[in-house]
């Protein structure tokens, strides 16, 4: 098995769901006491977030990159960005990495694809979902990713940053995510791409009504694909 890196803490929420699922997913193929090989990078959130909020995109890709360095050091194989807004740094993150990387977006809109799906919603960061580098991702795959509304993407936007990323949960929150994913069936999303790896917290495929591709999920099953894949079929 591989030594997977994750690059994480942003959130540390997220970071703890992706722990569990992929311990619980390690388990389940292949029993015993199988766990993960990994080397966990939590960074402190609050520093990531005050560079994302003053636009410092630059520096931001620059510590990410230096981190990934130190992943590869440390002796990681494949790396994991446990966030799909800091996936706008994926490239200045990589650069002079020798380990592959597993593109979160990539990642998504192939089990989009391999499911006959076309039109899905996305619910994520106002970052995610207005800086082209995700939607562009989903397109070049032949996906029309559908969106909210501008109210709409500040409010998912003001609860991942205010509540899912300090790990609280609250009914009302979710009633609105509910009715946000309605919305967005409405207009013809086909299915709901959770596209923050905090929004799982609230929705799943039991209170949506298409069907729900959880980024989280899906990045960790192709980490551990990768992870587990024989030297002698790569
Ligand atoms: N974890 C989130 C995401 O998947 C949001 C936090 C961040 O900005 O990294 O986009």
């Amino acid at each position: 098995m591989k030594i997977i890196g994750i690059l994480g803490g942003m959130s540390a929420a997220s970071t703890q769901i992706y722990y569990n699922k992929l311990c619980a997913m390690t388990t389940a193929r292949l029993g015993g006491l199988h766990s993960p090989d990994l080397i966990i990078r939590s960074l402190d959130f609050s520093d990531i977030e005050e560079l994302q909020s003053q636009g410092e995109w630059i520096q931001a890709g620059e510590r990410l990159n230096k981190e990934a360095k130190n992943l590869e050091a440390c002796g990681a194989e494949v790396l994991v960005l446990a966030t799909n807004t800091m996936h706008k740094l994926s490239d200045s993150m990589m650069k002079g990495v020798g380990i592959p990387m597993v593109h979160i977006a990539d990642a998504t809109a192939e089990a989009i694809v391999k499911s006959g799906l076309k039109s899905p919603g996305l619910m994520a960061t106002k970052f995610t979902m207005e800086h082209f580098f995700y939607t562009d991702r989903l397109a070049a795959s032949g996906l029309n990713p559908i969106l909210p509304g501008v109210a709409n993407r500040q409010i998912i936007h003001d609860i991942i940053y205010n509540e899912l990323c300090l790990n609280i949960k609250t009914d009302s929150s979710e009633r609105i995510f509910k009715e946000i994913a309605r919305n967005l069936v409405e207009e013809g999303a086909d299915s709901l791409i959770l596209g923050c790896t905090e929004v799982c917290i609230l929705l799943d495929q039991d209170n949506v009504d298409v069907p729900v591709f959880d980024t989280t999920s899906i990045h960790c099953e192709s980490a551990l694909n990768i992870a587990l894949l024989d030297k002698s079929d790569e």
